[in-house]
């Protein structure tokens, strides 16, 4: 049970709240700021031209707001959203059927593209180029090939990672945008706002503390928040403080570093059983038991980013920092 998970709702056990602290205005959304400048023109400008805007590809790990970027881009642009994601769409007739029914500019927003089948692929193709369908009717001889025009809509494509997509998906995205880990102060300023949101009383040393140990993740944060007010509702008296936040965080076993137990595990697994590596993903995959595709889109990129593990052509290699972390004094040699 992972605080951050590949999946495309928010878990069912908070999403009626989660939903209420997604922002909707671009104004609102924090941070991100070159995605949020670049978003502010070409809005601006396919709206005074009337126009769709253009297919947004937009990547990065889980939690940091990729859904949320496209309900503002539809909000902002006045229209309506669709929402599916890659592998719910298995025959061509799925997406054939939802693209049939937009309406004109609105916004088709599929998560998880990179694993949308071959064959419905092929159909996105001519519909992102030249809002044409193309689709084979009926089997055998009485099939027939239809040709059907489609309203301009913009679609916005969702993935952990570009390189998952083939060339020719990518290639037609105009719009390609690449999420960042968020700051502690910006990371702040939505569990601020969403404190306020809740109607949570807290201290802004408990916020900090919530902000610092969110692994740079929004989706985190605002987790970590409502569980830190379960516990200042009956470990306290509803406020939060920084020694609720503390017992809080010490309960869900999240470190001083915004680790969890399967960031140490994979660290441990790393410095233990491989002397600190380097090792390749799939052993590691096998060792810590999760499948390769978790280690590489939700579990490394933070501790890659935050300079405790490295990746290398021979596999993956714990840094310096990552041993200590551990109170373990690091082989001679190892980087600084
Ligand atoms: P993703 O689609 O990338 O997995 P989401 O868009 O579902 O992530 O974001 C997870 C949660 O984090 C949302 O419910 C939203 O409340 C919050 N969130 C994400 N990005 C921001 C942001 N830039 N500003 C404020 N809240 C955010």
């Amino acid at each position: 049970d992972r605080l951050v998970s590949g999946q495309v709702q928010e878990p069912a056990d908070e999403g009626v709240e989660a939903n209420r602290l997604r922002p909707t205005r671009l104004a609102d959304y924090v941070g991100q700021e070159p995605i949020h400048n670049q978003l502010e023109v070409f809005i601006a400008a396919a709206r005074a031209r009337r126009e769709a805007l253009d297919h947004v590809l937009l990547f990065g790990p889980p939690g940091l707001g990729k859904t949320t970027l496209a309900h503002i881009v539809a909000h902002e642009m006045g229209v309506g959203l669709r929402q599916t994601s890659g592998p719910v769409l298995e025959r061509p007739g799925d997406l054939a059927a939802i693209l049939t029914n937009l309406q004109p500019n609105d916004v088709l927003f599929i998560d998880e593209i990179h694993r949308l089948s071959p064959v419905v692929e092929e159909i996105l193709y001519p519909a992102m180029e030249d809002c044409q369908l193309d689709i084979v009717i009926g089997e055998g001889p009485a099939a027939r090939s239809i040709k059907l025009d489609l309203p301009p809509f913009t679609l916005v494509g969702a993935t952990t990672r570009a390189g998952l997509l083939t060339s020719p998906l990518r290639d037609r995205f105009g719009i390609v945008l690449r999420l960042e880990f968020y700051t502690t102060p910006e990371l702040a300023r939505i569990v601020t706002r969403s404190a306020g949101i809740l109607g949570v009383a807290s201290e802004p040393d408990a916020i900090g503390a919530i902000a610092g140990r969110s692994r740079g993740t929004p989706r985190i944060a605002n987790r970590l928040l409502r569980r830190a007010r379960d516990f200042a509702e009956i470990k306290g008296n509803g406020t939060l403080t920084a020694d609720i936040v503390a017992a809080a965080l010490r309960m869900l076993e999240v470190d001083e570093q915004g680790f969890d137990v399967l960031d140490r595990k994979l660290l441990r697994t790393v410095i233990e059983k491989f002397g600190g590596g380097p090792v390749g993903v799939d052993s590691l995959a096998a060792a810590i038991g999760e499948e390769r595709g978790t280690i590489e889109d939700v579990i490394e990129p933070f501790l890659i980013q935050q300079g405790f593990l490295m990746r290398t052509p021979r596999g993956r290699l714990a840094t310096a920092t990552a041993w200590r972390h551990f109170g373990i004094t690091p082989p001679a040699g190892s980087d600084p």
